[in-house]
């Protein structure tokens, strides 16, 4: 579970395949003449923590940190008013796509920062908040990255499928840190894999995605297509790019048997964001739809999905205090996702703030978003 290499400056212990501390080298040759590796990795302060993957600086969000499970879109529970939770337990990808909407990767310019959240708090957290909501919730393990790069994925699916009020849980994934034995792991808890494949031909994947490993995570679509959980093929539509893999997709969906609960497809459009990668041409809704439809036909397949689709009815959502545009205060402490923003604490809740003020600072922030739960500021 840990393991250990050396740079020339640092000491580098990697817990669970993700979690990168590293230690002055020379610190740690004057402490361990006293002490186990174990406790200087847990006790050393002036330690760096980083995600293995991307590299960047990787907070540890605990019940102890005093960090709050909601209001973050990075990290957390994000409640949209329905019966749907997405979950959130790590931040940061393996994969660099072209068409990222959250500018993932190592090769991101804008993300500074990963978040992991600690099992046991977000068990606690989500037994609260399924309590709140009633029968028949979804959990969705979905995130900014990778949910399968979680190193406790599989305990944690475990724990929360045995809450009452839990009816499907599900995961957004690329599959890639997926293998048969973590697949076994999830069966029977596990209702149902949402799998981003965006092109089967190699040419086009590694066009989307540099480094794809297509034969891998074709071999895993069939698995899980095999298995106990159900299996819905996720590719992203990048006019220009994959238009015509787009009906390979379908084919190849219905012939592994994709889809035996929930759609065997969610095709997704792509679409620029602020702060997202930019690429391919741009389509329309209104055309994206047409083509649906006309693949509908094509193949017999249900292409346009609606929410009732997958069971998802509007909810009361968890009330927050933030009224955009009024004035709060909080205090900062950690760095923030992006670059020029930090996370702060705030009313019991995360906010993502725009400011250059330092870690433990107090500051007044003026609110500029709100909506489903997910607070933005700006410090004033
Ligand atoms: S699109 Fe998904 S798989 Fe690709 S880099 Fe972004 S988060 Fe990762």
């Amino acid at each position: 579970m840990l393991e250990e290499r050396e740079s020339k400056e640092e000491k580098i212990f990697v817990l669970r395949n993700i979690i990168e501390i590293r230690i002055p080298k020379k610190d740690y040759e004057r402490l361990s003449s006293r002490y186990s590796k174990e406790y200087i990795v847990s006790n050393y302060e002036n330690k760096r923590v980083l995600n293995k993957v991307t590299g960047r600086e990787l907070v540890f969000v605990t019940k102890e940190s005093g960090i709050p499970l909601f209001g973050h879109s990075a990290f957390g529970i994000i409640d949209r008013g329905t019966n749907l939770l997405q979950v959130r337990c790590i931040s940061g990808c393996n994969l660099n796509c072209v068409f990222c909407s959250v500018d993932e990767g190592r090769k991101s310019r804008t993300r500074k920062t990963d978040f992991i959240v600690d099992p046991d708090y977000m068990l606690e957290t989500l037994r609260e908040i399924v309590n709140f909501k009633g029968e028949g919730v979804e959990l969705h393990f979905d995130g900014q990255g990778e949910p399968a790069l979680y190193p406790y994925l599989e305990a944690l699916v475990e724990e929360v499928s045995r809450i009452k009020g839990v009816e499907v849980i599900s995961m957004q994934t690329n599959g890639i840190p997926l293998n048969e034995y973590r697949i076994s792991q999830l069966e029977g808890k596990m209702d149902r894999i949402n799998l981003s494949i965006s092109a089967l031909s190699q040419e086009v994947a590694k066009k989307l995605h540099p480094g794809y490993p297509l034969k891998k995570v074709i071999e895993l679509a069939e698995m899980i297509a095999n298995s106990k959980i159900d299996l819905l093929i996720a590719p992203v539509w990048v006019p220009g790019y994959n238009d015509e893999e787009i009906p390979k997709i379908i084919e190849f969906a219905l012939k592994i048997g994709a889809g035996k609960r929930f759609p065997p497809l969610g095709i997704q459009k792509y679409i620029p964001y602020r702060f997202g990668r930019k690429t391919g041409k741009s389509m329309s809704f209104r055309e994206f739809y047409e083509k649906l439809e006309q693949y509908e036909r094509e193949y017999g397949v249900k292409l346009i999905l609606k929410p009732e689709d997958f069971g998802i009815e509007k909810r009361p959502s968890l009330r927050h205090p933030f009224k955009k545009g009024e004035v709060y205060s909080g205090r900062i402490v950690s760095e923030g996702r992006m670059h020029g923003e930090k996370l702060c604490v705030s009313n019991g809740w995360s906010v993502a703030v725009i400011s250059e003020s330092k870690i433990g600072d107090f500051i007044k922030f003026e609110v500029l978003r709100t909506k489903d739960g997910i607070i933005v500021g700006k410090e004033v």
